[in-house]
């Protein structure tokens, strides 16, 4: 069981709470981590938290307060990296969870960055284009302080995209003087974005699945998959499923669930509900119940929304060979272990979704060296870093008859602790 730490009040005994997950996931780790064990302390705690106000003008005239965090994890790697969130469930316990998984994500595919995340409680929807900007400045302006290219960096995440990248860089810039586009990654190319990043994440699960796959015996080639959330992650994941012949049996998201045992057309599915608003009216497709979404037989099942989605109740059900998870978090660890003892492979959000990551640490690299690659260099190095994280993953897991996650925690973990056991302690 995680251990209670008194100094963090927001870090409740709450089944539904992230960070709790994150804990219970440390607890898991540590039997593995041989000497290192004695450190593991600070894994447990985020180095730094900042809660923020954020007051803006409505387009009526109004003034709305809005609640913001960013938390820098653990930074024994490098600077911060991680997302910004707007949503409406946003709270410090879940930025804390996503930073702490930024930290285990960058060692995991070994990026010389520390973990760290943002967020915004907010339903962007419900706001203009304008108060989104005003948001999303006085927001940078009010974390200006902890976040710069060698200090924090910035990126996309659950309804933020490459405008609100633009405008955080400019934001920063204004506020230090001078243009660093370094501070952002996921930003517009024509603000030094690299080409590749928007699709970096989607296409990283694949890479993962037909790595997983392979050894699990499982050719994509008319693979059965289905993928919740459709949106930057799970949307582009399920193009390049279908575009490598995989059947994407259903697609859900906040709409709804569509379904067809032929396989559903993604790229129509895509421009559909773009225009409709989302996947139940895009027309394409069976509209099915949300829950029987999880009772689909299928080779690959794809969670690509929100944390807390597989819980112990749904894993009971899932008919599933592998849970690859391009969200964060979505797996609750009583969920882990129903899907464990049922043979179910889980491939780990970390090393899962990690491509994004690592293409805005190349993002990162061309800002500071203003030389750009072609796509072909991004997706090549890309494939390289994600094939060989994963490979050493699944061997660790074989080894030590741990699983998957367990593995990607050992090696992240030995990594982060390791680098802190050389530095030594301040003062
Ligand atoms: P997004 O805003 O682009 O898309 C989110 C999708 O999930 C939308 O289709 C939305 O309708 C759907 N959704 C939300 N709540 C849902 C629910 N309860 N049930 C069904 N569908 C729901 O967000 P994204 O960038 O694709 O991020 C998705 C997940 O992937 C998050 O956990 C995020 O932290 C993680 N992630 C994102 C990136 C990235 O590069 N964007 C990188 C790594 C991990």
């Amino acid at each position: 069981m995680p251990q209670q730490h008194p100094g963090l009040s927001f870090a409740s005994a709450n089944r539904e709470s992230p960070w709790r997950v994150y804990l219970e996931q440390i607890e898991r780790v540590v039997p593995y981590l041989g000497r290192l064990a004695d450190q593991a302390e600070t894994l447990r705690r985020p180095k730094r938290a900042l809660i923020v106000d954020i007051p803006i003008h409505m387009d009526d005239g109004r003034r709305e307060h809005f609640e913001g965090y960013r938390v820098q994890h653990n930074l024994s790697r490098g600077p911060g990296k991680g997302g910004v969130r707007y949503h409406p469930s946003v709270s410090l316990d879940e930025v804390t969870a996503l930073a702490a998984w930024m930290t285990i994500k960058t060692a995991a595919v070994n990026l010389p960055f520390g973990g760290a995340k943002g967020g915004v409680r907010v339903d962007p929807k419900t706001l203009s284009f304008k108060e989104i900007e005003r948001l999303t400045r006085r927001y940078t302006s009010e974390i200006n302080m902890i976040i710069g290219p060698d200090k924090d960096i910035a990126a996309p995440d659950v309804n933020t995209n490459e405008q609100i990248m633009a405008w955080m860089m400019d934001t920063y810039s204004m506020n230090v003087g001078h243009t660093a586009t370094g501070v952002v990654t996921g930003k517009p190319l024509a603000l030094g974005g690299s080409v590749g990043r928007q699709r970096a994440t989607g296409q990283g699960v694949f890479f993962i699945a037909r790595e997983a796959g392979q050894r699990l015996g499982i050719p994509i080639e008319g693979a059965r998959v289905a993928v919740q959330g459709f949106g930057n992650v799970g949307g582009v994941a399920a193009e390049v499923f279908a575009a490598h012949r995989a059947r994407v049996i259903a697609v859900q998201d906040e709409s709804g669930t569509v379904y067809a045992d032929a396989g559903l057309d993604i790229p129509a599915l895509s421009a559909a509900a773009k225009s409709s608003g989302g996947v139940a009216a895009s027309g394409i497709g069976e509209t099915i119940d949300a829950e029987a979404f999880w009772e689909l037989p299928t080779d690959f099942l794809v969670p690509a929304a929100m944390e807390g989605q597989v819980t112990r109740e749904r894993a009971n059900r899932i008919r599933t060979r592998a849970l690859i998870e391009g969200a964060n978090g979505p797996t609750s660890p009583e969920a882990d272990d129903v899907l464990g003892e049922r043979g179910i492979t889980v491939v780990p959000d970390v090393i899962a979704n990690a491509g994004g990551v690592t293409v805005s640490y190349f993002e990162w690299v061309q800002d500071f060296s203003s030389f750009f690659w072609t796509e072909d260099q991004v997706n090549r190095r890309l494939e390289r870093i994600l094939v060989g994280a994963f490979g050493r993953i699944w061997d660790i897991a074989r080894e030590q008859r741990v699983s998957l996650r367990t593995a990607a925690y050992i090696v992240a973990c030995e990594r982060v602790l390791d680098q802190r056991r050389i530095r030594g302690l301040y003062p």
